[in-house]
C-alpha cells in the first residue's frame, strides 16, 4: 500500500520551541484531518491541503487525538472554517477550563489544556466508534497520556494513528512521555489495547511512521507494560 498516496503529512514547526508536529490530511471525497496542530496553523494547513489539490472548504472533520496544545491548537479555527471537531469528551471537558480554573487546582495536564481555545462543540468519540474514513477508521480509547487520548485504527490498511500515546526514542518504540503524561501507568497499560490490533504501520504525531515489524514491536512493548 502506498501510504503517502492516502495520507498526506503536513509538518507544522513552532519556531520558538523548534518542535514539529504533523497534521495528517486524508483526502477522500471529503477530507479528514487527524490532529489540528498548534494555534495559528490554519494557513500552514491550507498550504498543505493545496499540495494535494484540496482546500479548507473540503475539510469535513478534524479528529483530535488528544487535547494538548500541539494537537488541538487550531481545532477552533478549523471549526470556524466549517469542519466538525471530533474528539473524546474527557479531553474536550478540559479544554473548557480557563487558565484561572487550571491555576486553582494546578496540574500540568490542566495547564496545557487551559491555553487551548476550545471549539464550541464537538462530535464526541468513544471507544469502538467507526468513522467513514480509510474504509472504516475505528476509535480506540487509550487513556494515560491524557484522559481522552485516542488512537485511530484502519483495519483495511492496517494503519494505527497513535498521537502521543507512543514515542520513538533511539530507534525504539517506547511508552508515552512520562513527563508530559497525566497518568503514566495508564499510558503503559493502554499499549495492551494497541497490541491486540493487526498493524503494519504506526503513524505518530512527532516521528516518522514505523513500518518495520509493527505488531512485534507493539507486543514487545505491551509485555513490558505490567512490569
Ligand atoms: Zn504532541
Ligand atoms: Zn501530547
Amino acid at each position: 500500500m502506498d501510504l503517502a498516496a492516502r495520507i498526506h503529512a503536513i509538518s507544522i514547526v513552532s519556531v520558538p520551541a523548534a518542535v514539529s508536529v504533523n497534521v495528517f490530511a486524508i483526502p477522500e471525497v471529503e477530507v479528514t484531518l487527524v490532529d489540528a496542530g498548534i494555534a495559528g496553523s490554519l494557513e500552514r494547513i491550507e498550504r498543505g491541503l493545496a499540495e494535494v489539490g484540496r482546500s479548507l472548504a473540503d475539510v469535513r472533520r478534524v479528529v483530535v487525538t488528544h487535547g494538548h496544545p500541539d494537537h488541538a491548537g487550531t481545532a477552533a479555527a478549523l471549526e470556524a472554517a466549517g469542519a466538525e471537531v471530533c474528539m473524546h469528551p474527557a479531553d474536550f471537558e478540559r479544554l473548557k477550563f480557563g487558565v484561572r480554573d487550571a491555576l486553582r487546582r494546578p496540574s500540568r495536564g490542566r495547564l496545557f489544556a487551559s491555553v487551548v481555545r476550545p471549539p464550541t462543540a464537538i462530535r464526541p468519540l468513544e471507544d469502538g466508534d467507526v468513522l467513514p474514513v480509510l474504509g472504516g477508521l475505528r476509535v480506540v480509547h487509550t487513556p494515560g497520556h491524557t484522559p481522552g487520548s485516542i488512537c485511530l485504527y484502519a483495519p483495511r490498511d492496517r494503519i494505527l494513528f497513535t498521537g502521543d500515546a507512543l514515542q520513538v526514542r533511539r530507534g525504539r518504540l517506547v511508552f508515552a512521555s512520562r513527563l508530559y503524561s497525566d497518568d503514566y501507568a495508564a499510558a503503559k497499560a493502554s499499549v495492551r489495547r494497541m497490541a491486540e490490533l493487526d498493524v503494519a504501520t504506526i503513524v505518530f504525531a512527532h516521528y516518522p511512521p514505523w513500518t518495520d515489524g509493527a505488531n512485534e514491536a507493539l507486543a514487545a512493548l505491551a509485555d513490558r507494560a505490567g512490569h
